[in-house]
């Protein structure tokens, strides 16, 4: 009888406790593919640590410490009462207090949650921050709902989650759906129930009561600064490409913002109704009034720039030729046959500002033909990263300016580049990202774990 490879036993202790995460999570697809996406990648890490299965780290990391669901009633504007469900996942604290967004979003469930949590995990602890992973939100849907009632359902909401969070505890931010307004009323209503000014209890505040320079930005500009670092080490230029971005919420705008600083040529944005392509460049301006303060839809922006095409087919916005492409959106926006369009229209990276935009199957197809993809861990954990800055001015009672935090921000973001590829290059993968951040953000919160004892 021939001996397993300790390859080939990493690898049936990976695809066991990944069997066991589907059949104890049935119909969580949202989770399973996040999960499999991060344990495929730990394979030669298991392999060459048996220690951490001896320890049971997968078994352990992939169950949250606590999942809370809530109820969140509140009265529109016509004094009807309306019921919808809260959630926050306390994924894992090995390395700091759960940190993570709030998202409000009709698609919220407990696949989703998890998934975003789970992922923040190691994002995380690929900012090199203290920081551990949480995510939670609501099945609320913002759209068209007046400032009152998003008012009353941030109180509402904040009422039951106020009563498992803290400065030391769990820290929530923005996600989609929820921005510098919510953040405010949420953070409002925290300081109602508990009497006390705690800044460090939330992030993404506004400048005048805690908030962080550059934390509005933050996303956007990260994943940026990832991808030129990116197809720098190719000895291509950022500026002479021609960028495609989905989505027109903060982590696009701040993404067009920044890649046209560097000079490249940004065509598209979209919403949830259409897509934006404007040959002569995207204006920012426009979108950033349109969205951060009228609260209007993207179809708008040919107002003032009449030459622009929309077409209300968001996800087509795949099919115009672009060379870079920064999905911004949402999950799954990216499946196979489109990222075999976007290869055939010549695109030669792709940057991931939203979370998990691309299937599994996309982004191997990207792999295997040489296009350089910077997953979402690494290329959005900018914004968290800045989160944990803001904590850190919390802390102290005393802010940092623009330039200050910026510089911290492409510091980050260049440790995470730098520590992802030599994470792949030393088990065996080098050039691939996906991977590299998978390792590098486990290899921390492992042996964090196994230090803390079970
Ligand atoms: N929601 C953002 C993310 O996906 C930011 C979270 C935070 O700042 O805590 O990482």
């Amino acid at each position: 009888t021939q001996q397993k490879s300790s390859e080939e036993i990493a690898k049936e202790y990976v695809d066991s406790v990944y069997e066991t995460v589907c059949s104890r999570n049935p119909d969580e697809a949202e989770f399973h593919q996040v999960v499999k996406e991060i344990f495929d990648s730990l394979v030669p890490v298991i392999a060459q640590h048996p220690e951490y299965m001896k320890e049971s780290i997968l078994e352990r990391i992939v169950e949250p410490e606590r999942l809370i669901t809530f109820r969140v009633p509140w009265v529109d504007d016509k004094g009807h009462i309306h019921v919808n469900r809260g959630y926050r996942v306390q994924f894992n604290s090995a390395i700091g207090p759960y940190k993570g967004g709030l998202r409000f979003h009709p698609s919220v469930n407990p696949s989703v949650v998890k998934f975003l949590g789970f992922e923040q995990i190691f994002k995380n602890s690929l900012t090199g921050q203290p920081i551990g992973g949480g995510k939670g939100g609501a099945d609320f849907d913002p759209k068209g709902k007046s400032d009152a009632e998003i008012m009353r359902f941030s109180q509402s909401f904040m009422h039951e989650l106020g009563q498992h969070i803290g400065p030391d505890i769990d820290i929530p931010a923005g996600d989609i759906g929820v921005g510098p307004r919510e953040i405010g009323y949420m953070f409002g209503q925290y300081k109602k129930m508990h009497g006390r000014f705690e800044a460090g209890t939330i992030t993404g505040k506004g400048l005048d009561y805690g908030g962080s320079l550059v934390r509005k930005e933050a996303t956007g500009y990260g994943t940026i600064y990832f991808v030129e670092k990116m197809l720098e080490k190719q000895g291509v230029n950022f500026k002479d490409q021609t960028v495609a971005v989905s989505g027109s919420g903060n982590v696009s705008i701040y993404a067009i913002e920044k890649a046209q600083d560097l000079g490249a040529k940004v065509i598209t944005c979209s919403d949830s109704d259409g897509y934006i392509y404007d040959e002569k460049g995207i204006d920012v301006e426009t979108v950033k009034r349109l969205k951060e303060v009228e609260r209007r839809r993207i179809e708008d922006y040919l107002e003032e720039h009449p030459h622009a095409k929309y077409y209300d087919t968001p996800t087509d916005v795949w099919t115009i030729p672009c060379t870079v492409a920064l999905p911004c959106a949402t999950q799954q926006e990216i499946d196979d046959e489109t990222a075999n369009l976007l290869i055939k229209n010549g695109v030669i990276a792709v940057g991931e500002g939203a979370n998990m935009p691309t299937s599994l199957e996309a982004i191997n197809t990207f792999k295997k033909n040489n296009v350089h993809f910077a997953p979402a861990k690494a290329a959005n954990a900018g914004g968290v990263a800045v989160s944990s800055l803001e904590m850190a001015q919390n802390n102290m009672g005393f802010s940092w300016s623009f330039e200050e935090v910026d510089g911290r921000l492409r510091e980050i973001m260049k440790n995470i580049y730098d520590n992802s590829s030599e994470a792949a290059e030393k088990y065996g993968y080098a050039g691939d990202l996906v991977i590299g951040a998978n390792i590098s953000g486990f290899l921390k919160v492992a042996d964090a774990m196994v230090a803390q004892g079970v």
